[in-house]
């Protein structure tokens, strides 16, 4: 066994025990898969943890039903990033849902997920399902006016994926959602990533009328804290009165309709932060 550490700063991270199952090299990115006692197989790309067996469903969960709910009659989805499968497995618990186009830059992301994660990736190949190799950034260029849900499901906003944070990528976003479209994205750690997190908000404002954030406990993210930013122009994204029974009838471990109710519940320094970007 060796102990594994994620750098969440320079100086606080992650340690945990682990073996080593198998390690990469991409041509975008290091991938790592981790086999640990408390939170099972682990994937790291370039060092970062991006999902364990163990807590993997409260970020997918989160990530992907707040939007999924809220809009009436979700019908194409489009997730960019999510090569693990975890937020498409999530999306089609949804029955309004006809396809769902998953476009991740790396396929290796997608090859290892399948043979190392079959509980996060075990939708992947369902007929609804189109997989995209492709930039995201990209893929939006050619697809206006088709989706009513888009999900970025993308890692941390450095290399590849730091062009999915900017007011230009929201805005073909916007142009790729249908009337009543909606949005969601990651947006880091309102604790130790503040500057991420509020840039990513500031610069979905300037292109959505509507903009909430939530909060979720992921044991493995930076600091625990996780938010995510969900946006539209047309939909009240704020307004959790909507479409309660759809919670009802998911099978799901985290998102409940109590915390639906309270969503966009906010812990007051969050909150500052918000009225500073
Ligand atoms: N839940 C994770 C987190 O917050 O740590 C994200 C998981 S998912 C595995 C992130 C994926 O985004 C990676 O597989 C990466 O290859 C993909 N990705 C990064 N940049 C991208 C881009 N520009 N277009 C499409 N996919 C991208």
């Amino acid at each position: 066994m060796i102990w594994f550490t994620e750098h969440w700063t320079e100086n606080v991270g992650l340690t945990v025990k682990a073996n080593e199952v198998k390690r990469i090299k991409s041509k975008y990115q290091e991938i790592l898969v981790l086999d640990t006692p408390e939170f099972g197989k682990m994937l790291v790309l370039d060092g970062l943890v991006q999902t364990t067996e163990r807590d993997e469903f409260i970020y997918h969960e989160m990530l992907a039903h707040p939007a999924m709910v809220m809009h009436s009659n979700p019908e194409r989805v489009l997730v960019i990033g999510g090569g693990d499968g975890g937020t498409v497995r999530e999306i089609l618990k949804h029955k309004s849902v006809k396809e769902v186009h998953l476009c991740e830059i790396d396929e290796e992301v997608i090859i290892v997920s399948e043979k190392y994660f079959p509980s996060i990736s075990e939708k992947l190949r369902d007929p609804k399902v189109k997989i995209f190799i492709e930039d995201g950034n990209s893929f939006l260029e050619e697809r206006k006016d088709y989706y009513d849900v888009i999900i970025m499901d993308s890692s941390d906003p450095v290399g590849a994926s730091e062009v999915l944070f900017k007011k230009e990528f929201y805005e073909k976003v916007k142009s790729s959602l249908r009337k009543n479209g909606i949005m969601v994205a990651q947006t880091e750690s309102p604790i130790l990533q503040e500057k991420y997190f509020s840039r990513a908000f500031g610069e979905i404002r300037k292109v959505f009328r509507n903009v909430g954030v939530y909060l979720a406990y992921v044991p493995t993210y930076p600091s625990g804290m996780w938010s995510f930013t969900i946006a539209s122009d047309f939909v009240d994204v704020k307004d959790t009165s909507v479409n309660r029974e759809k919670v009802k009838e998911l099978k799901t471990k985290y998102f409940c309709d109590s915390i639906y109710a309270c969503l966009f519940a906010l812990p007051q320094f969050v909150q500052e932060i918000l009225k500073k970007s």
